[in-house]
């Protein structure tokens, strides 16, 4: 990527303004997570006109820990298991981030997704910096005991790291609200009470607040269909293609099939499938229980899972990996509208063909947010042992959301600069003001 040659003025935020001096800064393209994550950060930190310092201090993680997790397995054979967790930032709070288990899981990989959560929680202001943890593991192939083993030797593990007030974990790939009651579990043992807010994601007999298990696919729906209107497509007359049919994927279909879009393909990991007329949402959540996948489902043809984020459509989905749109594929897009309900699922060179074919991309960090923010409520609740009602929950999540859309789409369009710019632009701004105004110790 060529980095910017201009000197932007900086943004200012409540009467304060950041010292800038603009200098150039290293930034480097591959189609790997964490170099796209700082490739954003750099032109964020050039369009902001901060100095290297500041790119330096953002770049890389303030505390990270690799941990070996022993696992004694059914057979009773014993297998060991990598396990990472990374704190990025904790100037404007406690790191918050999710729990990954894939066989995929690297160092890198859980660096850049740290760094995304901390421009998502001051993106939405939420009061946290941002974390990420994984493990390196298949799920699909361990028992429930072996996962609650590996759960409680990671926990053990990282325990001196996490707490309500330091870093909180919540569900990712491959895990979900067992593995945070195993989690705050195991944390609470050690420390002699109950600490229900070290997790969120919980189930709701543990303190789980109402509304969290749809919270992200709600958040992606709010700001599918506000970026629907805005390129002046009518929703009853919307297409939309969901690639991922997990946490959020599949209430993401639901949830728009519910607001009137015509949902005309899904994927997961086994396969793709398709519909022109709709796929029938009910009966296909009834296959999927069954069956575990959406292959095979009888209401629908199956499509390469490639080429089916290639189908006509207006809005596209991509909530199940990285790096899925990629200089490979890009320009094949065809979709007006592309909301990113997966972290980092666009490489920033396809973002630029993107951007030069006209589409509108609404990045992870805004797009789905809706996790972290009932997260953030989850926690509030927790800590006040005080519970909200569902509507409560839902009204305000889509109250932040959508104030989160109209300011990144109008600072967008005040800088003449994508959604993904101007929303990496507003966090880091916020989490600059915090670093300066806390100054630097000693
Ligand atoms: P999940 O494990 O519940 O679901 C992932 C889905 O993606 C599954 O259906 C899986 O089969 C599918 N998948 C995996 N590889 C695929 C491939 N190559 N092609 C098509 N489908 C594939 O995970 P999740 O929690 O739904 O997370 C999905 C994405 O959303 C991740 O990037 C995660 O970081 C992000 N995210 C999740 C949350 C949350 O609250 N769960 C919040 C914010 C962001």
């Amino acid at each position: 990527m060529e980095r910017s040659k201009t000197t932007p003025s900086p943004i200012m935020l409540e009467g304060n303004v950041i010292p800038t001096t603009n200098v150039q800064v290293e930034a480097h393209v591959e189609d790997n997570p964490l170099s796209a994550a700082r490739t954003q950060l750099a032109e964020a930190i050039d369009h902001l006109g901060y100095d290297e310092s500041m790119y330096q201090l953002l770049a890389t993680p303030r505390r990270e820990v690799t941990v070996t997790v022993p696992l004694r397995r059914d057979d009773g054979s014993t297998e060991v298991l990598t396990g990472h967790r990374v704190q990025h930032n904790f100037s404007r709070g406690p790191a918050k981030g999710g729990l990954r288990y894939s066989p995929n899981v690297t160092l890198d990989e859980v660096r850049a997704l740290a760094m995304w959560m901390t421009w998502k929680c001051a993106l939405l202001d939420v009061p946290y910096g941002g974390a990420k943890g994984g493990i390196r593991i298949d799920p699909r192939f361990y028992s429930t005991t072996e996962l609650e083993r590996v759960t409680r030797r990671y926990t053990s593990e990282i325990s001196p790291l996490i707490g309500p007030a330091h870093d909180i974990p919540a569900p990712d790939i491959g895990t979900d609200e067992q593995t945070m009651a195993w989690v705050m579990d195991t944390y609470s043992v050690l420390r002699g009470h109950t600490v229900l807010g070290v997790t969120t994601g919980k189930p709701l007999s543990l303190g789980g607040s109402l509304g969290r298990p749809t919270a992200t696919s709600r958040g992606v729906v709010h700001v599918s269909l506000a970026a629907l209107q805005e390129r002046g497509i009518d929703r009853g007359r919307a297409r939309a293609v969901v690639q991922g049919y997990g946490k959020v994927g599949q209430p993401a279909a639901r949830l728009l099939n519910e607001a009137g879009v015509r949902v005309v393909a899904v994927s997961d990991q086994y396969g793709a499938i398709t519909n022109d007329h709709g796929l029938d949402l009910a009966a296909l959540e009834k296959h999927f229980t069954a069956t575990g996948s959406v292959v095979g489902f009888s209401g629908a043809l199956p499509v390469d899972g490639a080429e089916m984020l290639e189908l006509p459509a207006d809005l596209l989905i991509p909530a199940a990996i990285e790096g899925v749109i990629n200089r490979n594929n890009a320009d094949r897009i065809q979709a007006t509208v592309i909301v990113e309900g997966a972290n980092g699922p666009t490489t920033p060179d396809a973002d630029e063909l993107l951007i030069a074919a006209d589409k509108l991309v609404v990045p992870d960090i805004l797009a789905n947010a809706g996790g972290v923010i009932v997260s953030y409520f989850e926690w509030v609740q927790a800590n006040q042992a005080y519970w909200w009602s569902s509507t409560d929950v839902e009204n305000r999540l889509e109250e932040r959301m959508i104030k989160a859309w109209n300011n990144v789409r109008d600072h967008s369009e005040r800088g003449g600069i994508s959604l993904r710019k101007a929303a990496t632009a507003l966090a880091v701004s916020r989490v600059a003001q915090a670093h300066h105004q806390r100054g630097l110790y000693p």
